[in-house]
């Protein structure tokens, strides 16, 4: 069964409902800069270099790669085993929103410990945003021991080897009603067509909206639907 939405989806619909439904609808007209492009691999170097830090890890994407609807199913297989195991993008499906987690351990019990991986040097808003939507999927599929966010702490100051790691399981737990509540409102808002929701200066907080030179034009996708 394929998914509705994504976690990278579920953060842009925290943001604007716009972007949300052009996220869905429309990706292929996004416009990122080359620095939030530069951004991007910055972050996926330091995912990488904690990723080789569990030499046994085994990637979940390396066979079905862009069919990413193919991940939990496959993730289950290894999960399912009764041995301790360490996942890379391990997948999950729950209320048709799929998250893909960055590091899972599997316990010799069956219970996971979940890394999700930030490059940035604070732990923002934004990321716990993030893990709280991946807690809560994960949770109705496996039993969590512990979710942690890893950011990138100064080596000897932060945390050892520049990886600071923080565990949040009892602060996203608490957590669950509203990233239901915010799934439920995001799934009504891609039942209907484009929203006309005007730009303003949350066009920029997070994050630079990648359709900021469509909104600009001031047309509306009506002809969906
Ligand atoms: S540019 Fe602004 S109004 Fe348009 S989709 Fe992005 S955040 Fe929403």
């Amino acid at each position: 069964m394929g998914h509705l939405l994504s976690k990278s989806k579920y953060i842009r619909g925290l943001q604007c409902d716009r972007a949300l439904w052009l996220d869905v609808y429309n990706p292929r007209i996004a416009r990122y800069s080359a620095e939030q492009m530069r951004r991007f691999d910055r972050g996926r170097e330091y995912e990488y270099a904690f990723k080789d830090t569990f030499p046994e890890g085994i990637d979940i994407s390396a066979e079905p790669k862009r069919n990413v609807d193919a991940y939990p199913s496959l993730t289950a297989q290894f999960l399912d085993r009764e041995e301790e195991v360490d996942l890379f993008e391990a997948g999950f499906l729950f209320d048709d929103v799929l998250v893909l987690a960055d590091v899972v351990h599997r316990n010799a019990d069956g219970s996971l410990d979940i890394y999700e991986v930030k490059s940035g040097n604070v732990l923002s808003d934004t990321y716990k945003r993030d893990a709280a939507l991946q807690h809560y999927v994960i949770s109705h599929c496996r039993a969590i021991n512990k979710f942690c966010i890893v950011y990138n702490g100064v080596d000897g100051v932060n945390g050892s080897n520049g990886f600071n790691i923080v565990d949040l399981t009892e602060d996203l737990e608490a957590q669950h009603d509203e990233i239901a509540r915010n799934i439920a409102a995001m799934k009504e808002i891609l039942r209907h067509g484009e929203p006309a929701t005007p730009t303003g200066q949350h066009c920029l907080e997070p994050y630079a909206c990648p359709y900021q030179h469509y909104c600009a034009q001031g047309v509306r996708q009506m002809s969906l639907f």
